[in-house]
């Protein structure tokens, strides 16, 4: 595909962006308010070169595993939180989540991902046993574990278990914004 070039400052800002991977926060504003369509294209074409260069056409597939959905929190736009009484709570047990990864692992799948509401049900010791079942099953496997909020013993314990990686979600960096999507019995400074 052929892609148009924007015009002199904007491509050479979108060039810099590619080679330095970073911009200053008003070269960022800059950019996105630029509007022109023909920007756009060129970085999404810079954009795809470094993946490329990084993955090839290779797609990566992760199994997800949604293994509770209790949760202890109440963030208003949630539809697991703790006060959604329409919500039909389940939550998986080490077995069936050792079977869930044999059979994807039969699929063809490499990486696990554990993910589920903070549910206090899993405590570190029962996430440290699965995570060392899922990688006794299957060494050569990835685990990553998307459990919410631990403390940092919490996630050296999981570390030291085996697990791989962990998702932690950033929501927002506006006190006021973090106010407005939860009670406050929740910590923005956390
Ligand atoms: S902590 Fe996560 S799962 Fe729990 S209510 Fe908030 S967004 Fe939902």
């Amino acid at each position: 595909m052929t892609e148009t070039k924007p015009d002199g400052v904007y491509a050479e800002t979108a060039d810099r962006l590619a080679r330095d991977r970073d911009l200053s926060d008003e070269e960022f504003v800059f950019l996105l308010q630029c509007g022109d369509p023909a920007l756009d294209g060129y970085l999404a074409a810079k954009a795809r070169e470094a993946r490329e260069r990084v993955y090839g056409k290779d797609v990566y597939l992760r199994g997800l595993i949604e293994f509770t959905n209790y949760c202890k929190n109440d963030c208003y736009y949630c539809g697991i939180r703790r006060s959604n009484k329409n919500a039909r709570r389940y939550r998986l047990g080490k077995e069936d989540i050792l079977s869930c990864c044999a059979e994807g692992y039969g699929l063809g799948f490499r990486t696990f991902v554990l993910q589920g509401g903070e549910d206090p049900y899993f405590t570190d010791d029962r996430i440290v046993s699965i995570v060392e079942g899922i990688k006794k099953q299957h060494p050569g496997c990835a685990v990553t574990l998307s459990v919410g909020e631990r403390e940092k013993e919490s996630f050296q314990r999981f570390y030291d278990a085996g697990a791989d990686r962990y998702l932690l979600r950033h929501e927002t960096a506006s006190k006021d914004h973090y106010g407005s999507l939860h009670p406050g019995e929740m910590s923005f400074e956390r």
